[in-house]
Parts: C-alpha cells; structure tokens; sequence
C-alpha cells in the first residue's frame, strides 16, 4: 500500500490536512514509519510540518520550551539541558536518539515514553494550536488528540531536585523494565517539602504515583522514612506485561528501584 507524505509550513495548515482518516502526523518517524512498514494499514497519509519554533529549545529565566520536533540527542548534548540529558539518552540507542522527538514521546505506548515520564514528574504544559495544557490532561487524552503538539514547556529544576531512573535488561539501550522520574523539594533540615513522581509501564502511559509523593511529605530520605512510600507505590498502577516483563515482575520491583532513586 502506498503512503502518501504531504509537507506543510504552518500548523495550522498541518492541522487542518490531519482532520482527514488515515492521516498522522510525522515525528521522527521511529513508531509510526516502522508501524507502517510492518503493515499498519490505518496509516495512508503522513503529515510534517517545516516551522522553524517546532525545532527550538529555548531556556530562559529558568523556564524551559523544547519544540516538539526537538529530537533527544539535541536535548541530550545541550548546555543548560545538563539535568535532563540522562532521561533523553534513556530513549533507545544513539541512531533512535538523532530522530526520536519530544512529540512523538509523548503519544509513545508503554514501553516506550521514558522522556514523558521526566515531563510529567516536573509538571510541563503541552501545546497545541488550540493552547496549552498540563502533561496529565493531555495524556488522558491523547489518544483522540487530532492536533499537532507544537512544543512542551516546564520549570528547570535544580540538579539536587530531580532525578530520573530507566531500569532495563539489556544496557544501556533495552527497552524499559520501569521508568522512575521524582521531582522533590526539601526544607533546610533534608524534609520533602514537596514530591512529584511518575513512573513508566505501570499502566499503558506514564503515571503519577500520587500515594507515595503523599507518603513522602515531611519524611527525610532515610530508608526508615521512606518506607510508608515505597509501600504506597503500588496504589493505582496496572503495569504492562510485554516480552521484557510480567505485570507481575514490575510491581515486585518497583519499590525496589524507588528505594534506590531515593536514597542513591
Ligand atoms: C528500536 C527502538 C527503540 C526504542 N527505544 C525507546 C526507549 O528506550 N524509550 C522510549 O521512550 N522510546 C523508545 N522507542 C520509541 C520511540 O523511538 C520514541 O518514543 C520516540 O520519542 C518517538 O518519537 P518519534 O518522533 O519517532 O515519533 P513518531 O514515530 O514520528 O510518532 C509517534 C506517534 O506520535 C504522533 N506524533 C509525533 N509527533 C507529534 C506531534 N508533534 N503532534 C502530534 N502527534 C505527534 C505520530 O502521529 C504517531 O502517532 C524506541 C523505538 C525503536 C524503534
């Protein structure tokens, strides 16, 4: 079956041609050309989109706007992008990276969307034509999104306040067991002030684990204190099974390798 590549340089124009069946937006094309070479026949028509701000990173005033088109390698080698960079080389191996988007992680399905999970543990808006939206709304909906996301925009955190884990068989470019990304605040004294933490393959999109970071309020990270947490981890998920683990396998671990984000 042929596919059909329409190029355009306004989103709007994009966004317009996308209303049609069968017609899917161009990333870097890692998932959707490789569905269609395996014969997803749903897909005849593929759009891109050649505006320049959808290639852009721009971190200013400690705000941060990478433009959907951003691939990870940009993100991976940028200066000012140090504290991201190991949740941008957790996506696949250095030739997925040159052409892995920002865009396209966000739609990816579990296993994939290791980048999603570090955006949606700093709280990032999505934008589109229409406007912007936290992270968690726009996963919620992604499924019956019809528009072209043009960028994500987040806070910068500091490096002592982020941390990010992809845990995977074969290293260092497997596909994910889990991903961890925790974007905590403390108090002089070493207490979380505040907790945001998603994770990866428990359900078949990132997800908040919203007990835990309720857990951690108010505790130090000791492995005593901790320990309500990583029990609370668990409520909500329902993780994937696929060739790398069981269901099973990843709820067993996953307070195991929040542990060792939180105390490492
Ligand atoms: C060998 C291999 C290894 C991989 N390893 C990993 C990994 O370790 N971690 C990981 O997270 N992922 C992994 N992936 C999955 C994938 O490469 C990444 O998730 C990547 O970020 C997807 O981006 P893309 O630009 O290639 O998406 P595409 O394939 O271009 O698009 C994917 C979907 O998103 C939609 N889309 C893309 N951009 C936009 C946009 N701007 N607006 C609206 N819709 C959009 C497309 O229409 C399509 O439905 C791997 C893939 C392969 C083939």
């Amino acid at each position: 079956m042929s596919l059909a590549l329409q190029t355009f340089s306004s989103v709007k124009d994009a966004n317009a041609a996308l209303q049609a069946a069968g017609t899917r937006y161009l990333g870097g094309g890692t998932l959707v050309v490789r569905a269609a070479n395996e014969g997803d026949v749903s897909v005849s028509s593929l759009i891109r989109v050649t505006e320049p701000t959808l290639s852009a990173i721009s971190v200013s005033g400690g705000k941060v706007r990478l433009g959907a088109s951003v691939t990870m390698a940009a993100i991976a080698r940028h200066p000012e992008l140090a504290t991201l960079a190991p949740a941008a080389r957790a996506v696949g191996g250095p030739a997925i990276r040159n052409m892995a988007t920002v865009g396209g992680n966000l739609f990816a399905p579990a296993p994939y969307g290791d980048f999603t999970v570090a955006l949606l543990a700093l709280d990032a808006s999505v934008a589109a034509e229409a406007g912007e939206m936290p992270i968690e709304t726009f996963l919620a909906g992604r499924d019956t999104s019809r528009a072209v996301v043009t960028a994500v925009s987040f806070s910068l955190p500091k490096a002592e306040s982020f941390r990010f884990l992809k845990v995977s068989r074969v290293k260092p470019k497997g596909v994910s067991v889990l991903s961890i990304a925790a974007h905590l605040q403390f108090a002089t004294d070493g207490t979380v002030t505040s907790a945001r933490i998603a994770l990866g393959c428990m359900a078949d999109r990132p997800i908040r684990a919203k007990a835990a970071e309720e857990a951690l309020l108010g505790c130090k990270l000791t492995s005593e204190e901790i320990a309500p947490a990583l029990a609370a981890a668990a409520e909500g998920i329902s993780p994937i099974t696929d060739p790398i683990a069981s269901a099973w396998y990843r709820a067993e671990v996953l307070p195991v390798h929040l542990g060792r984000l939180l105390l490492g």
